[in-house]
């Protein structure tokens, strides 16, 4: 079977024997997509299927290091400066994650 037939089929079968009596034995994330080791029941054959990262869909936003410098000049500053009080150690390490990341 060729890689391209293996591909429009979607990997349901052993690409030396064509069984679809396959399984994934592993599977593994790289910086870059996904690894899938495969192994036919009948001809015991192992590949490795890849897979490309090629989008994303954000589900849930939070905020960007712009809006989050905004809330803070925004929210941060006067609290401290009308409340009197002084910044705490939360203030700061969120502070220090925004920085770091
Ligand atoms: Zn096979």
């Amino acid at each position: 079977m060729s890689e391209r037939t293996y591909v429009m089929e979607g990997g349901v079968r052993c690409p030396v024997c064509e069984s679809r009596n396959i399984e994934g034995v592993d599977n593994q994330f790289t910086a870059t997509g996904a690894k899938q080791v495969l192994r036919c029941e009948r001809c015991e054959s192992v590949w490795v299927e890849t897979y490309k990262l090629d989008s994303f869909k954000i589900t849930e936003r939070g905020q960007t290091k712009e809006e989050f410098t905004a809330y803070l000049k925004g929210t941060l500053i006067p609290d401290l400066r009308d409340g009197g009080r002084d910044a705490t150690a939360d203030d700061f390490a969120t502070c220090l994650r925004w920085m770091e990341d």
